[in-house]
């Protein structure tokens, strides 16, 4: 299967970019005979795609569902009590909505993080975007075993998933997963080399708990001494650290996942932005579930982070819009073992075509400042990921089913928490 995107703009010229299979074959001039399918791309700007880090895909079934409320209320209360209710279908459908709703806004991956994820892999399988699944962990849950049994499944069959997909280890949290879980997860990502994703230090509150519980360890210091920490950790907002945190999570090379949008929304804090990015942290954007965002729009989320960096610096210079934009797509795309995030040769072929007509494009002196602080979904045309056109137009085939079923789902979901 080959592609050719006849005359599009790419780094301020018009070229031709060939697909082969999965990956970018050329830049230049092409023959068009010689391909299966051609984009043309006289009106459009060919970008890399973004690569969300933290989401919890089902979870767009409880959009708008409960807001505005701390974050041990809003959990306890209504989030936790509704997940209760949720069936094997509402993964499947809530999780197929996500990815169509990814898909309009140029994101190809995420990795993501919820119970009874042999759902949200049928569901990636069948929107043909990346992902990296967590076989999801929580001592808490009232559902444990059977939350355990779904990922054991999982694992068991993992030879014969897609190899868009990836499976991590995904404890909830150091408040809702034991030591000797949290030791067990460090043992498989170590002996299978798989991600390990966890919620790290979202709240003062966690933080101050595990001081108090732990020996006056920060949940950083305290996931390292269990040996947690590592280049294939995932910390999921990262937002109460101190200095001596930063230095671990440097050293370990652990990905450090900004959330602004969620963090903001729940009034959890900041990550900060500039000082970790100069300690040599890595650190990579993602937009947390929709019940705390309420949307998946990578292009909301550059542009907040960029104006909370510049609030936690209390200063206009946070980080820059180039740091920004590298966070959402390249660096996403490393921190999770995938060759992309970037238009060169030889790239796996996951690139987004924009509307060089929009508004929000025009003028151009720097596309990269648009694309922070001024493009919005409406301005991506065609999505490619893995070699395979999502949406070309703005159209993806099978949309009306998946809202409709969506609606139907949270209809049902709706009457049972309820009820
Ligand atoms: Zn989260």
């Amino acid at each position: 299967m080959s592609i050719l995107i006849k005359h599009v703009e790419l780094n301020g010229n018009r070229t031709d970019i060939a697909i082969e299979g999965n990956r970018i074959a050329d830049i230049g001039p092409q023959d068009a005979a010689l391909f299966d399918t051609i984009v043309d791309g006289s009106y459009s700007i060919a970008v890399p795609a973004f690569y969300n880090c933290h989401t919890h895909s089902p979870m767009t079934l409880l959009r708008g569902y409960a807001d505005d409320m701390e974050l041990m209320d809003w959990l306890n209360n209504h989030i936790w009590p509704a997940e209760a209710k949720l069936q094997p279908e509402d993964i499947y459908w809530g999780t197929r909505l996500a990815c169509m709703e990814m898909i309009h806004s140029g994101t190809v991956y995420f990795n993501d993080m919820y119970f009874m994820p042999s759902g949200t892999v049928r569901a990636v399988e069948e929107s043909g975007l990346r992902a990296t699944i967590g076989m999801f962990l929580n001592d808490a849950a009232p559902n444990k075993e059977m939350f355990e049994k779904d990922s054991k499944e999982l694992w068991e069959r993992r030879d014969t998933l897609s190899p868009r997909i990836q499976l991590s280890i995904a404890p909830h949290a150091i408040y809702t997963c034991g030591e000797k879980t949290l030791r067990e997860c460090a043992e498989m990502s170590q002996q299978y080399g798989i991600q390990l994703h966890v919620h790290v230090s979202e709240t003062k509150t966690e933080f101050d708990g595990c001081k108090e519980q732990h020996g006056g360890m920060t949940p950083v210091e305290y996931l390292d001494t269990l040996g947690v920490l590592s280049e294939r950790t995932f910390a999921a907002h990262s937002v109460h650290v101190t200095e001596h945190d930063m230095e671990i999570l440097a050293e370990r090379g652990v990905h450090c996942v900004f959330n602004p949008v969620s963090n903001l929304k729940l009034m959890s804090g900041l990550l900060p932005l500039r000082r970790m990015l100069d300690k040599g942290v890595s650190v990579v954007l993602g937009t947390d579930g929709t019940s705390s965002n309420n949307n998946l729009s990578m292009f909301d989320e550059m542009k907040v982070a960029s104006l909370v960096s510049k609030l936690a610096n209390n200063s206009p210079i946070g980080a820059q819009v180039d740091e920004i934009y590298k966070i959402a797509t390249r660096n996403g795309a490393v921190a999770s073992g995938l060759d992309a995030g970037v238009i060169e040769k030889g790239r796996l072929a996951d690139i987004v075509l924009l509307d060089a007509s929009s508004a929000q494009l025009t003028p151009s002196y720097n596309l990269v400042s648009n694309l922070v602080y001024s493009a919005d979904t409406s301005c991506v045309r065609t999505v490619i990921c893995d070699g395979k056109v999502l949406m070309r137009d703005g159209f993806i085939e099978g949309e009306a089913e998946v809202i409709e079923n969506a609606r139907r789902c949270a209809k049902r979901l709706l009457a049972a928490a309820r009820g």
